[in-house]
């Protein structure tokens, strides 16, 4: 019954969108010309822009306009116009950073001797980190981009991601045709500087779903495979993560991200089995309720937490295959809290199902756990039950010296 009435709704409610566009904006396009655009990056600190405009009428005021490609503010600077149209800014990047391999979109909005304002068409320009020397090697739709070691360093990398994408591509359908960028610094520092110029914090690897970018640190040598098998197909995973669940990606919980990130590593850090070892027996297990949000930031919790994230998610898999694992990221991505995203996607509260990991994967005890977590209960119903009862055993006490005083 209401679904026609529905449609007519939308019909109108578009309808009077697309009449309002031409209304609302009084604004011209085409009326000039923007010849000669240039974007001069220095990373991490400046951008200058360039251009001249060519107008019919003379220019009274110009601004330019500029933001992230996948930002929503955009920045306004008003720009000098020289008697020939040209137009040059200097943005100082290292106050107000944009994410290295990012994309900048900028145009110019031009107030001319009609009073009138117009716009000029968008242009897109890379804002790459270009403090060092780039080579690049392409494979399908990956292309790797490192400065250190030779070229079977590339090869080794470009290895390391189709390995992963197989991997990957069990887990989520993925497409072989959109294009991702890994660039592999030689050192932990030169990327942590690059995080830092793009005002991002260090977390090790890093992926820029949207943007497909990989950023990974991996020193040319004997240990190169190892390390690249294990973080280009985590970034890799979070690429695909993104492309597979779209505005979803954001619902979901950070152990649940990460754990299938690290699923993925195609050699498993042997470390993480030993941190949980260790972690189970000390009883210093974290509590996959903190780890939905954000994960710890020294480094000793934060390994704990990936070896954690790891397991529990491979214990998911296990039990429940990739279905379960595709109806819980769902159920996150309709917004499901993390306890209860769990209970409607495989019937089971997450709580509970972190005791049968810690049961059937750490082989603790099942009534040990239920005991620790009933612990602080078990001392309130003590303290409960036992004030009365000393208050009455207190009482016989006096009761029976009345009794013996009497006699
Ligand atoms: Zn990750």
């Amino acid at each position: 019954m209401s679904n026609p009435r529905k449609l007519v709704f939308r019909i109108v409610m578009i309808l009077l969108m697309v009449v309002s566009i031409p209304l609302s904006t009084n604004q011209a396009q085409g009326e000039i010309k923007v010849e000669n655009a240039t974007v001069a990056v220095s990373f991490g600190k400046s951008i200058t822009f360039a251009a001249k405009i060519k107008s019919p009428l003379p220019i009274k005021q110009a601004s330019l306009l500029f933001r992230g490609v996948n930002e929503t503010d955009t920045r306004v600077e008003t720009v000098q116009v020289a008697e020939d149209g040209s137009v040059s800014f200097t943005y100082d990047a290292s106050l107000n950073m944009f994410p290295p391999f990012s994309q900048i979109v900028f145009w110019f909005q031009v107030t001319l001797a009609d009073d009138k304002t117009y716009t000029s068409e968008p242009i897109t320009s890379p804002y790459n980190d270009n403090r060092f020397p780039w080579r690049k090697m392409t494979r399908s739709s990956v292309t790797v981009y490192w400065y250190a070691g030779d070229d079977t360093f590339g090869a080794a990398a470009l290895d390391a991601a189709a390995q992963g994408m197989l991997a990957i591509d069990e887990f989520i359908p993925i497409s072989q045709t959109d294009p991702v960028d890994i660039y592999i610094y030689s050192n932990i520092s030169d990327l942590q500087t690059t995080l830092m110029l793009g005002g991002e914090e260090w977390v090790g690897g890093s992926a820029s779903p949207k943007l497909g970018v990989v950023l990974v640190a991996v020193a040319p040598g004997a240990s190169q495979s190892i390390e690249m098998e294990r973080e280009i197909p985590h970034e890799l995973t979070h690429v695909m993560l993104y492309r597979s669940l779209g505005s979803k990606y954001e619902g979901q919980p950070i152990w649940l991200l990460e754990g299938i990130a690290t699923m993925m590593e195609l050699s498993p850090n042997p470390d993480y089995a030993r941190a949980l070892e260790i972690a189970s027996q000390n009883n210093s297990l974290l509590a996959l309720d903190d780890l939905c949000v954000s994960f710890p930031a020294d480094a000793g919790n934060a390994f704990l937490a990936y070896a954690q994230s790891q397991s529990f998610v491979t214990y998911i898999r296990e039990t429940y295959g990739i279905a379960g694992l595709g109806r819980l990221t769902n159920a996150y991505g309709d917004g499901f809290s993390c306890e209860l995203g769990a209970t409607n996607a495989l019937g089971t509260p997450l709580s509970q199902l972190d005791s049968r990991w810690r049961e059937s994967v750490l082989g603790q005890n099942a009534a040990g756990v239920a005991a620790r977590n009933l612990l602080p209960f078990i001392l309130l119903m003590m303290l409960v039950l036992v004030v009365p009862i000393w208050g009455a055993i207190d009482m016989l006490h006096k009761r029976r010296k009345r009794a013996i005083q009497s006699k």
